[in-house]
């Protein structure tokens, strides 16, 4: 039996989680929880999945609907850190949305256990921190997120990456492929979140319809598999069944497919010599009709802001980061426009020069900098 720590599991990525446990109840045990402020939702996976530790960041809010007896509830930082770094936990899910999911990330890179990784947000703002904690640590960093799952996936059985000639991170395009920035001015919120083929949290969302998402997963995947940008295409495929592709240096590309199903990557990480069964929606390859097209040529600007993040080093990780999380928030909130969330980004990142100092203080330093000269940004729009 292994023992799950699911950090976020009131979230989307979190309901895949408990999904892909619940159906291997006897190989997998939901150990401990952290969630936000979803006390409802928190409630309900205490009450079904008896963890024994739920560390709940709004507990105050919390205490008042206490239910369960048996689970320890925890608050801050330090417990935080006993939690992940508890004897009995096996695997650590890092599933909180955001820069908030930094920290939890950060204390699992040291800890030495197997790490499952969805919150992009803190590879992306510290990858150069956390990539050489995890080693050191032999923490084995296990990427969910589809594209990377796949990459991970078409790699294994290899002796490694020098015989890989490019990798193809595929983009669904979201709600808005092919419709250029300027005609996205006036799209609402609902239409933004509205993804045609993955139903995900708020803030990924909005990342794939501006598709920031696939520029974030590039910085990603640079650092998860230890490989500069420039082997790195980013191609849309609408259909969002291929979930990547690795070409070698043999002219052989190996692709991962499956249905738009997040539990599909996570069954994968989840399992250990053999892959655990799940209730999968079965592709129809008779049906299939797969194409690829072009990242389209407006986005190729947000797509050259994440190379040179990519080629110059993490604290414009952290400011690219932090100026798209103040944008989506502002977009979300009605302050801007949907095409203004490229303005703030541009505006934001304009001007950053890189600097060498490398902690989780100056990281969070350069996040609290970078969010109030976005705040700026967005109030000489508005
Ligand atoms: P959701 O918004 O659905 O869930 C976020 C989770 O994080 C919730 O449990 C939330 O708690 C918790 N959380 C948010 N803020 C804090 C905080 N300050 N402290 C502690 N916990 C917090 O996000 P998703 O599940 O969609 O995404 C999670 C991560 O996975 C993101 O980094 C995303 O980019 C990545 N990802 C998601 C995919 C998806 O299909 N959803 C696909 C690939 C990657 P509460 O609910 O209580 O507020
Ligand atoms: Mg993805």
């Amino acid at each position: 039996m292994k023992n799950i720590l699911l950090l976020g599991a009131t979230g989307s990525i979190g309901k895949s989680v408990l999904s892909v446990i619940e159906q291997n109840d006897q190989k997998l045990n939901l150990f401990g929880i952290s969630f936000n402020k979803n006390i409802l939702r928190g409630r309900e996976i205490i009450e079904k999945f008896h963890p024994s530790f739920a560390h709940i960041e709004n507990l105050d809010l919390y205490k008042e609907n206490i239910s369960s007896e048996d689970c320890s509830y925890l608050n801050n930082l330090s417990e935080l850190e006993d939690l992940i770094n508890h004897q009995d936990v096996d695997i650590i899910v890092c599933a909180i949305s955001g820069f908030a999911g930094l920290k939890a990330t950060y204390i699992a890179a040291s800890s030495g256990k197997k790490i499952l990784l969805a919150n992009k947000e803190s590879i992306v703002s510290g990858g150069d921190l956390i990539i050489p904690l995890a080693k050191e640590n032999n923490s084995e960093i296990i990427p969910i997120d589809s594209e990377h799952n796949a990459i991970f996936q078409c790699l294994s059985g290899e002796k490694g990456v020098e015989d890989v000639q490019k990798i193809s991170i595929t983009a669904s395009g979201g709600p808005f492929l092919n419709t250029s920035i300027s005609d996205l001015k006036d799209v609402t919120v609902k239409e933004a979140l509205n993804h045609p083929n993955w139903k995900m949290g708020n803030k990924v969302s909005i990342d794939s319809a501006t598709l920031v998402n696939k520029c974030l997963e590039l910085i990603e995947a640079k650092y998860l598999f230890d490989l500069d940008e420039s082997y790195f295409d980013l191609v849309v495929h609408p259909q969002s069944i291929i979930h990547s592709i690795v070409t070698y240096i043999d002219g052989s590309s190996i692709c991962q497919m499956s249905s738009p199903d997040m539990r599909v990557p996570i069954a994968h990480a989840l399992s250990n010599e053999n892959r655990l069964p799940i209730n999968f929606h079965a592709l129809n390859f008779t049906s299939l009709n797969l194409s690829f097209q072009e990242f389209p040529s407006d986005r190729m600007k947000i797509q050259n802001i994440a190379r040179e993040v990519c080629n110059k080093g993490s604290n414009l990780g952290s400011v690219f980061n932090a100026a798209n999380e103040i944008a989506v928030e502002s977009f979300i909130n009605g302050e801007i426009n949907f095409n203004n969330i490229y303005e703030v980004i541009y505006r934001t990142f304009d001007g950053n020069n890189v600097s060498k100092e490398l902690s989780l203080d100056s990281i969070n330093d350069i996040d609290m900098q970078t969010r109030i000269e976005a705040k700026k940004v967005v109030k000489s729009i508005t």
